[in-house]
């Protein structure tokens, strides 16, 4: 601690390394005491820019200063360094995923039990809006009962960069943006248990990893969820669907456009039927006008600074982590039954704890 400020030491400085630092220049209660990278050239850079660098990992587990380690490297590697930063007595976050399985995940949790530091995970998409604005519609009942949700990202790029094509690494859209709208969910649904998973993997422009996936969870109660990612979408579906017994909310895009469309109670006697090419439907006849209201999506915003707010808080004032072990472990098993269920091409029973 320096000043009462909780001094980070931040291993890996890629794209999230660098975007750990602007997000940290918004908590004054934190300060970056220094970086590493095992790539020369970002240990420069990291210098160029003004951080104090460490030439090897030891030196910064060896730093007395350093209260909390934030590990942004390759996937692969998160599991060894926070074990030997906790056995040299740091605190850790872990970018996601926090490590591969659920059994190298039970071995970084007995290593926090052993020592007795926390170990978090940067789970920071609980906190985007999008995310905020289903949540509150879900939790204060706004479409009635909510049957099902639809949860997708889509891009056309293929899997970006290079090690998140390689298995070794930890690749692939399961484990790079899956453990982002799974932990959403999850987190959304408390202590709802998941009763059953079904998914598929796409390997359209890499074989060796994933480079997208559709899983359904059916949670108890009756609520399916439809989890997606795709990275040959060259038309993208909507960001959020969500569909409840008394309306409609839909997010399309990262800009919050969409709107909710519920229905006023008033009913139709009499349904004029529309003409389709091969015959007339009532059913899928569009609804007379004041049968349906559309109203705008609430608004709710999220600072992802709170993530860096609360470790600090645990560290200075013993609070509560936001993001707990028992969650992130529940949505690694449920990453692994994902995996299960697209090699069988079976219907997974979840063994849900919750
Ligand atoms: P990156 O390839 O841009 O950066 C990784 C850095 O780690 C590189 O500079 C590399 O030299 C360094 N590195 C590799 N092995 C190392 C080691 N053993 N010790 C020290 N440094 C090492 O990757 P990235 O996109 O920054 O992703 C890094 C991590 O952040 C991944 O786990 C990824 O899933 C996660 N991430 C999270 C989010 C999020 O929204 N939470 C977004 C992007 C990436």
């Amino acid at each position: 601690m320096r000043e009462n400020k909780v001094v980070y030491g931040l291993i890996g400085y890629g794209g999230m390394g660098r975007w750990h630092t602007e997000i940290l220049s918004n908590v004054p209660e934190a300060v970056i005491g220094g970086i590493y990278d095992i790539k020369e050239e970002k240990r420069e850079e990291a210098k160029e820019k003004g951080f104090f660098v460490y030439e090897t990992e030891e030196a910064m587990l060896a730093d007395p200063d350093i209260d909390v380690v934030l590990i942004a490297t390759p996937n692969d590697c998160h599991k060894p360094i926070a074990i030997r930063a906790m056995h040299a007595g740091k605190n850790v976050i872990s970018e996601k995923p926090v490590t591969l399985s659920s059994t190298d995940l039970l071995e970084m949790e007995n290593a926090a039990k052993e020592t007795g530091k926390l170990l978090t995970v940067h789970q920071n998409r609980r906190w985007d809006d999008d995310f905020l604005i289903i949540k509150k519609l879900v939790e204060e009942q706004k479409l009635g009962h909510v049957f099902r949700i639809e949860s997708r990202v889509h891009g056309s790029r293929g899997i970006p960069g290079d090690w998140r094509k390689e298995k070794v690494h930890g690749g692939g859209m399961v484990l790079d943006w899956g453990v982002h709208l799974l932990d959403q969910i999850l987190y959304m649904y408390g202590d709802r248990k998941i009763e059953t998973v079904y998914a598929s993997l796409t390997n359209v422009t890499n074989q060796e990893v994933d480079d997208g996936f559709t899983a359904i969870l059916t949670f108890e109660g009756g609520t399916e969820v439809l989890v997606e990612v795709g990275t040959n979408n060259y038309i993208s579906l909507p960001r959020w669907y969500v569909l409840g017994e008394d309306g409609t909310a839909v997010i399309r895009d990262w800009q919050l456009n969409g709107e909710i469309i519920r229905k006023t109670g008033r009913t139709e006697e009499t349904v004029v039927p529309v003409k389709t090419a091969a015959g007339l439907t009532k059913t899928m006849a569009p609804r007379r006008e004041d049968t349906i209201v559309k109203e705008d999506l609430p608004k709710v915003s999220g600072d992802i600074a709170d993530f860096h707010r609360n470790v600090v808080a645990v560290i200075r004032d013993g609070a509560e982590p936001e993001i707990k072990l028992f969650q992130v472990m529940r949505v690694m098993k449920l990453m692994e039954a994902i995996f299960r269920s697209a090699e069988t091409n079976q219907v997974i029973e979840f063994q849900d704890q919750v």
